[in-house]
């Protein structure tokens, strides 16, 4: 049904989650890459590990890239 879709995500890249962290914040710095991805909360710097299919569900935008993306290509 639908087109699996790669979301580009890099190291300190910024972005917004759907679900927030149970302090409040909705903010996440990108630390680490892999299967998992690791992400340190902006409020309370607390980090956590991701699995990539959960993350792309739970992304709402990019707030900041660490390098730049070709937009076409990020517009999907
Ligand atoms: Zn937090």
């Amino acid at each position: 049904m639908s087109t699996a879709k790669f979301v580009e995500v890099h190291v300190d890249d910024v972005v917004r989650l759907r679900k927030a962290h149970p302090c409040g914040g909705t903010d996440w710095t990108v630390v680490r890459l892999g299967a998992d991805i690791g992400l340190r909360c902006e409020r309370c710097q607390h980090r956590v590990l991701l699995p990539r299919s959960l993350f792309e569900r739970r992304l709402k935008a990019f707030l900041s890239r660490a390098v730049a993306v070709d937009p076409s290509v990020d517009a999907g």
